[in-house]
């Protein structure tokens, strides 16, 4: 049995789903789970209704649900029904004027709830035999809405139970990806872009031999093609590889994909439903060894760094609590810290709390805010193994500024900040010299 996962491009019209259909049937041997997203742009369009209802702008509200119902009905006009929901829905939420996290997942539930409906239907009318699961039967989680966490044993129960029979039988089983509910039956969400966490957390329950989430690049490469035309595809990976890559921004993978998966060695591929003939990215515990000393180069960009100089201050005891202190307070994450003799550096993503961190930070020294970096991150197992990384590194980009480093405590990355002017030209630069050559087991050609 196998997981299929197919994000919002994959099933954004019909010409995308009678696609993603063909590839479904064309592994019907492999007996698919299929785990689908809502339609693209779905879920951001429930959920701006819901905020605009509780704000008492209905017909704003109504009018994207209008828009929704359109998309939905040509290609399954019994979604209808559940638009009348929908709108009920909407206007209760602006008498109650509050859009409550509880709510937030209820709406956003339509999204999968709807799509793994039209995919169901849309196998049958490509003549395959398909059953239904309703997520919200068969995905348990806690209650922490918006961000809900699965219940491992009582979902896998649950799987077995409402979803192994028709695998046994023959049916390819089609469930929403994203969607649970709490042991009492109240719906919830595995947080945005979840639906790749279904697909890991069913390959998990139900010993899947490989989850396949189909999406619409050919797997990880070694750059961004868009900053850098010569990116190869990196054909094997390692979990911990992907996952520091997609926290570094490769949008490719949610991270927490990997953990369900990781933990029963479950290989997991990325494969682009636009071009099924590829072999995508396979992703697994262990990977063949690699003769390239990394496998990618990430890059973060629009990131703010911090610096708080206090030679008076900065070894003193307490000084560091303090400082992060200012950061919970203000609840906002640190990506990356520096520090030397005098100062300490870090780098943020989200600045929506800058001007307050800087006034508390200045109670503890000088402040300087750097906007407009690029955080760069090379990754590769082999840094592990590898001493004198920073100074090759360097030395392929002498001409750029730089103005922090880690070495991050897993130990496969290495990470540094530039301008964001020089973020391109470094990472050309770094291509040509970490590939100078490509070990042919593990790239190819893109
Ligand atoms: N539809 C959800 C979202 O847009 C989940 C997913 O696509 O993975 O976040
Ligand atoms: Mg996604």
């Amino acid at each position: 049995m196998i997981v299929m996962k197919f994000g919002g491009t994959s099933v954004e019209n019909g010409a995308a789903i009678d696609r993603a259909c063909s590839i479904v049937g064309e592994r019907i041997s492999r007996r698919p789970f299929v785990v689908v997203s809502a339609l693209g742009g779905a879920t951001n369009g429930l959920l701006q209704a819901g905020e605009l209802a509780s704000r008492r702008e209905l017909d704003q509200a109504l009018a994207i649900a209008d828009t929704l119902e359109t998309r939905h009905t040509e290609l399954l006009p019994s979604t209808a029904s559940e638009f009348a929901r929908l709108r009920e829905l909407l206007r209760a939420l602006s008498a109650i004027g509050e859009f409550s996290a509880r709510t937030q997942d209820l709406i956003a539930s339509y999204g999968e709830a709807l799509s793994s409906l039209i995919f169901t239907e849309k196998l049958r009318q490509h003549g395959y035999q398909a059953a239904h699961v309703d997520a919200r039967q068969c995905i348990v989680t806690d209650d922490n809405f918006s961000k809900a966490a699965p219940v491992p044993d009582e979902t896998a129960a649950r799987l077995e139970r409402l979803a192994r029979p028709h695998i046994e039988a023959g049916r390819i089983v089609v469930m929403g990806g994203y969607i649970g509910s709490t042991a009492a039956g109240v719906t919830t969400t595995l947080g945005r872009g979840g639906s790749d966490y279904s697909a890991a957390i069913v390959g998990a329950a139900m010993n899947a031999e490989e989850i396949q989430i189909w999406t619409d690049v050919d797997g990880m490469l070694t750059a961004d093609p868009r900053v850098f035309s010569g990116a190869w595809k990196v054909k094997e990976m390692s979990f911990a590889e992907a996952s520091e890559l997609a926290y570094f921004g490769a949008k490719v993978l949610h991270p927490m994909t990997v953990l369900p998966a990781v933990e029963k060695k479950i290989p997991v591929y990325i494969l682009n439903s636009k071009r099924p003939a590829g072999t995508g990215t396979r992703i697994t515990a262990e990977p063949r060894p690699c003769r390239n000393l990394i496998k990618s180069i990430a890059c973060k960009r629009g990131i703010t760094a911090v610096t708080v100089s206090s030679s008076r201050m900065l070894m003193a005891h307490g000084f560091l609590r303090a400082l992060f202190e200012v950061f919970d307070r203000h609840r906002t994450p640190v990506d990356m810290i520096a520090t030397s003799e005098v100062s300490v550096s870090l780098t943020l993503d989200n600045t929506s709390r800058l001007d307050e961190i800087v006034e508390d930070l200045r109670a503890l020294g000088e402040v300087k805010v750097d906007r407009n970096m690029s955080l760069i991150c090379l990754v590769g197992n082999n840094l592990k193994y590898t001493p004198g990384i920073a100074y090759r590194a360097f030395g392929s980009m002498r001409d750029i500024n730089i103005l922090m480093i880690s070495h991050g405590a897993s130990n496969i990355n290495f990470s540094f900040t530039v301008d964001d002017k020089d973020a391109n030209a470094a990472i050309e630069k770094l291509h040509s010299d970490f590939f100078r050559e490509f070990d042919a087991e593990v790239f190819e050609p893109v």
